[in-house]
């Protein structure tokens, strides 16, 4: 069932949503090399509970931490751990926030100092690919229409779209419905109205689309072991037309201090 929101609670989305940019933001302050994948998760964990809120992921069926850090071929649901970054390397972090009773939900992927130029053009199209999703999330238009977009964009450059995995709609759940898939036809699906909040999250492979899960019963890998991307970003239908409530604005801004 697709819950519609009220403009007050889109604004009360769009505060966790601002919060998990924020925690992206302190991220990006201090991912490089050296760092571990648990560190990274223990800072945003303390910054989330410092600015009253509470990881979504921590505990939702079961899952150990505040961040899924999925690094090189690992897709999304990576666990932090004792990984240490190294320069090359690319990781994606995704995060979840609940206060007053509402998600945000949204994920960034980082290059790790220089990175191969096959995997700049890689978090470069893939990037580009979430915005053209969220251009077609307006009234008109159904839920097939963004994941569409989205296949059409990335296959050009022969890239690979995860079938298992897809966004979702957001509120007092982390995942309600609709689902909204990377791929699609044109037309099918959800009508998009006025009051939805999706979730639109391309998981892009540099390779093949299919995937494989890691033994600790969460990783998703790439099955040829290239790497994979990953952005997401939380948004509402108002006035007809997609508002993004979620902002890369403040990580960009510190990776832009540090370079
Ligand atoms: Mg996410
Ligand atoms: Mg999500």
């Amino acid at each position: 069932m697709i819950h519609i929101k009220t403009t007050e609670e889109i604004e009360l989305i769009r505060q966790s949503a601002q919060l998990v940019s924020k925690t992206l933001g302190v991220i990006a302050s201090i991912i490089g090399p050296g760092i571990s994948t648990a560190e990274l998760d223990k800072i945003a964990e303390e910054f989330i509970r410092d600015n009253g809120g509470v990881p979504s992921f921590k505990g939702y069926y079961g899952f150990p931490a505040t961040l899924c850090t999925s690094v090189n071929a690992q897709v999304v649901h990576g666990i932090p751990g004792k990984y240490i970054l190294k320069e090359g390397d690319v990781i994606s972090v995704d995060c979840g926030v609940v206060k007053n009773g509402f998600h945000g939900d949204h994920a960034y992927s980082f290059q790790i100092g220089e990175v191969k130029p096959e995997i700049k053009k890689l978090l470069e199209i893939t990037k580009e690919s979430l915005y053209i999703g969220i251009k077609e999330a307006k009234v008109g238009n159904r839920i097939g229409d963004i994941g569409f977009a989205i296949q059409n964009h990335v296959q050009k450059y022969g890239y690979g779209v995860v079938r298992e995995l897809t966004g979702h709609g957001l509120g007092r759940s982390l995942h309600e419905d609709p689902s909204v898939p990377n791929y699609g036809k044109r037309g099918r699906g959800a009508k998009i109205q006025n009051g939805m909040v999706l979730a639109i999250e391309p998981m892009i492979n540099l390779g093949v689309k299919e995937v494989n899960q890691l033994d600790d019963g969460w990783t998703i890998i790439t099955a040829d072991s290239k790497a994979s991307a990953h952005f997401e970003h939380d948004i509402a239908i108002v006035n007809d037309e997609p508002v993004i409530l979620s902002t890369f604005d403040f990580l960009e801004a510190e990776l832009k201090k540090r370079n």
